[in-house]
């Protein structure tokens, strides 16, 4: 079917009532100049005839023979001749009553016969439908205007006036060829002005139409500008609402989508989703490990090879419709494919896995795909060796807890006696040994307080810490071990560094333990260099930094772990406290070190709120 444009349709419509309102007037503006024209010739014609009757009766009246005056009258003759002069009139004659002609327009036609011609009274009595067809009619017909001439009530003869409708056709026609033209001007104009309203009405089905290409290409938050107060405005305002819904549903789909997306994404577990035929839809990084590249859209037969317990399950799966497993299987070096390293191929690399799949039935019960999932078994295994790590770390929270209130005691009393032993020293080297046993016991006693509270993280007493003099109490403890060793210890901390917030106690002592590695990390000296400066995420970072021999690549991702030591009388305590220390506040730590060049260790601690400060 031929396609119309509404456009096409509006034009055609309002040109064919301009073009039917034009005919029909130019038809009745015809009319009524026929019915003119034809009154008018016979008009002229019933004038001439009066006059050639007047003429006649002159002549009839003092002429002893009427016949021989009529035919030689030469006044006669001019005013018969006169005849084609008059617009649509051919001739005009004198008949006698057997209707020979007794004179006429045309001298040489005398004496002969009048060939009898329609009465132009029948025509003007006619109706204008008929006078038109006798006018524009194929053939051309002479009409007479007849006067009987009579004498005594004797009708001697008659005048007939020939009235051409060839000569009034002409006639009409040069009246109404303006109106024609006009007629024209008037339809190319009604086709224009059809053109630009239909441009004007249409403007608006363009902006829509144009609204929804959108909408359909999935833009968000299309709207339509139509001026309101007509149904286009009232359908811009409706399009608008539900383009504003769709765009809400549709951004919260987006973000379900993505967040299931991550979350698979992030599982540990591979994924993978197939259509009822077999080919591959969705893969998660999980599952694209052990697939080759550009897998969407694979047949299964293509992505694993035949025997595969993957491609077993989901293909048994497709055939039963029912969902497999769970099924443990151990994927050799081979079943990895894409997985399988150059390393993993040296330990004879094998996988526990645990299959399940799942048939997903439609709404009308038949199945739109299968989703294989491939749990990956050495991932328990290692979230469980965390849990028994978490329960020896609770353990051993239990234990020090105990031991520290066993060494609280004694650590007291020694205190007491060493302020006794103080007041007998009476040698200035005494006094200082007693000086470094009571640092070394108040130290002993920090790290006591210190476990109780890294077993009872709930008591962390935040307050807003000024950083300059917590560094500034550091240095005396740290002296002994740097003088020692031949460390020099070099603090700045600006005093436009921002307080954090943070419990004092352990903060100090996780900054101390760090610096008392960082000296025992420098046997033959050095510069230890202590700074805080504010970082950005309303953060303030205190870098611990030494010249010292430095962590080898591979302890640096064991040194946080609690026991981890590599000196001889070490504890492997410290820095898991200081990572613990640093997590309770909600800050950062981690740690940048060259071997034979130093080690820096970076802590961001939150910023105190100005009102703390
Ligand atoms: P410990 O000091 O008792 O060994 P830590 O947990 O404090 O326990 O430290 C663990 C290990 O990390 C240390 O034995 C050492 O090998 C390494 N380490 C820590 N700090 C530094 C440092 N500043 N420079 C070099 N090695 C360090």
């Amino acid at each position: 079917m031929i396609r119309v444009s509404i456009r096409v349709k509006q034009i055609a419509g309002v040109t064919a009532l301009v073009g039917l309102v034009v005919v029909l007037l130019s038809v009745l503006h015809a009319t009524r100049l026929a019915r003119l024209g034809l009154h008018e010739s016979e008009a002229r014609g019933r004038l001439l005839a009066s006059a050639i009757f007047h003429r006649v009766s002159q002549l009839v009246a003092v002429s002893p023979d009427p016949d021989a005056a009529i035919r030689n009258d030469p006044g006669l003759l001019a005013l018969l001749q006169s005849s084609i002069y008059g617009e649509s009139i051919t001739d005009a004659a004198i008949v006698d009553r057997a209707g020979v002609i007794v004179a006429h327009s045309d001298p040489s036609r005398v004496g002969l016969w009048l060939d009898p011609r329609p009465d132009m009274v029948a025509l003007l009595d006619a109706s204008a439908w008929q006078q038109l067809r006798v006018i524009y009619g194929g053939t051309s017909s002479v009409h007479d205007v007849r006067q009987a001439m009579t004498l005594d009530d004797d009708e001697f003869g008659s005048i007939r006036i020939g009235v051409s409708t060839l000569l009034l056709r002409e006639e009409l026609n040069a009246a109404l060829g303006p109106a024609f033209v006009t007629a024209a001007i008037a339809l190319g104009a009604s086709v224009l002005l059809a053109g630009v309203l239909a441009q004007l009405l249409l403007r608006p089905i363009h902006v829509i139409r144009s609204g929804l290409t959108r909408l359909g290409r999935g833009e968000f938050g299309v709207t339509l500008d139509l001026p309101p107060g007509d149904e286009f405005g009232d359908l811009g305002t409706s399009f608008n609402s539900v383009s504003q819904q769709l765009s809400a549903d549709r951004s919260a789909l987006a973000d379900q989508k993505a967040s299931l997306e991550s979350a698979v994404d992030s599982l540990e577990d591979a994924v993978a989703l197939f259509t009822p035929d077999g080919g591959l839809l969705f893969a998660n990084p999980g599952m694209r490990a052990v697939l080759p590249p550009d897998p969407v859209g694979q047949p299964i037969a293509s992505l694993f090879p035949a025997g595969h317990p993957f491609r077993q399950l989901v293909e048994e799966t497709l055939e039963t419709r029912r969902s497999l497993g769970p099924q443990p299987v151990t994927l050799g070096a081979d079943d990895l494919g894409a997985a399988r390293t150059a390393g993993d191929e040296d330990e004879g690399s094998r996988d526990e896995r645990l299959l399940v799949t799942h048939a997903i039935p439609g709404g009308d019960g038949v199945l739109v795909g299968v989703l294989l999932v491939a749990r990956n078994l050495s991932y328990l295994s290692q979230v469980q060796s965390t849990l028994a790590y978490s329960r020896k770390l609770a353990a051993l929270g239990r234990l020090t807890a105990g031991v520290a209130h066993q060494v609280k005691n004694p650590l007291n009393a020694m205190m007491i006696h060493l302020e006794l032993l103080r007041a007998k020293a009476d040698t200035p080297e005494a006094r200082e040994h007693v000086d470094v046993i009571a640092g070394e016991i108040r130290r002993l006693d920090e790290v006591v307080q210190g476990f109780l509270k890294f077993t009872r993280p709930e008591e962390l007493r935040l307050e807003a810490v000024p950083l300059a003099p917590l560094l500034a109490e550091m240095r005396p403890v740290l002296e002994a071990d740097a003088e020692r060793l031949g460390v020099a210890i070099v603090v700045d901390c600006p005093s436009t560094v921002p307080h954090v917030r943070a419990d004092r106690g352990m903060v100090y002592q996780a900054l101390v333990n760090l610096a008392v590695n960082a000296c025992q990390a420098m046997p033959s000296g050095g510069t230890l260099r202590i700074t805080a400066v504010a970082a950005p995420g309303r953060r303030v970072e205190v870098r611990v930094a030494d010249t010292g021999v430095g962590i080898p690549p591979e302890h640096l991702s064991r040194i946080f772990d609690l026991y981890f030591t590599t000196k001889d009388h070490g504890s492997g305590i410290g820095l898991s406290l200081v990572y613990r220390i640093i997590q309770l506040h909600d800050g950062e730590i981690d740690v940048e070190s060259t071997p034979g060049r130093g080690t820096t260790f970076r802590v961001r601690l939150p910023r105190a709120e100005e009102g703390q400060a």
